[in-house]
């Protein structure tokens, strides 16, 4: 099957309240470009360099997001054009978001990611330090950040009921936020190629979608 035909299957089985994000890591221009002369317009990198690199190859009408884990040191190369942060993992990167998007006068919309799988090596912050944040709002003075919702990965494994409540749990926490918060609380992203329709079934808003539209990636090139 064709990018194009991978694209319009995954998109037309979405219910419309739920937003694909093309994951295009690894993946060269000429691929990319498939997807958009498709009509798509939403795009997921997971490395800064990488993001920077395809931002400026490609047509300026792309939406990019930055699905990977951020360094403070790298945040002033995506605040000028990223349309959504997916992994902040801390208040201290909050802030630093917050500091490169002053400087040049753009709100940047984020989410925080949540570590809700078995596995140690997967970033975020864990249940209490989210509850925490929620409690304390250390970015009601970040005037520049818009905390939109949140992210989460699932454990890699074949145990779809552990997926599953997984999801569930991210889910929870979500709506109990979104009380907090109110309407503009309203992205929550889980699910990959492996993990979407579970996620879709548990309530996600947005879906990270790579090797399901643009087939198995190449890590040699
Ligand atoms: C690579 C990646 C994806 C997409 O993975 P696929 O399995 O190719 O769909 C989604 N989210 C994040 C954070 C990723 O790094």
């Amino acid at each position: 099957m064709s990018v194009a035909q991978n694209l319009n299957e995954i998109k037309t089985s979405l219910p419309p309240h739920c937003q694909l994000v093309a994951v295009t890591k690894t993946h060269d221009v000429g691929k990319i470009k498939e997807a958009y002369d498709a009509g798509h317009r939403v795009f997921g990198e997971n490395k800064v360099q990488e993001l920077v690199a395809k931002y400026e190859q490609m047509p300026p009408d792309i939406q990019w997001h930055l699905i990977g884990h951020l360094q403070s040191n790298k945040v002033k190369f995506i605040v000028p054009f990223v349309t959504l942060i997916h992994g902040v993992d801390s208040v201290k990167l909050l802030q630093e978001i917050n500091k490169q998007a002053t400087k040049i006068d753009r709100v940047v919309d984020c989410l925080l990611q949540v570590h809700i799988a078995k596995e140690e090596t997967k970033f975020g912050f864990d249940d209490e330090e989210i509850i925490e944040f929620f409690r304390t709002s250390p970015d009601k003075d970040l005037a520049f950040v818009n905390v939109r919702g949140l992210m989460g990965m699932a454990t890699f494994t074949d145990n779809t009921e552990l997926i599953r409540q997984e999801f569930k749990h991210l889910k929870k926490l979500f709506d109990e936020f979104k009380r907090i918060r109110g309407s503009h609380f309203d992205i929550l992203s889980m699910g990959m190629s492996s993990d979407f329709r579970i996620a879709i079934e548990e309530g996600s808003t947005l879906v990270r979608v790579g090797s399901a539209i643009f087939g198995q990636r190449n890590y040699n090139h």
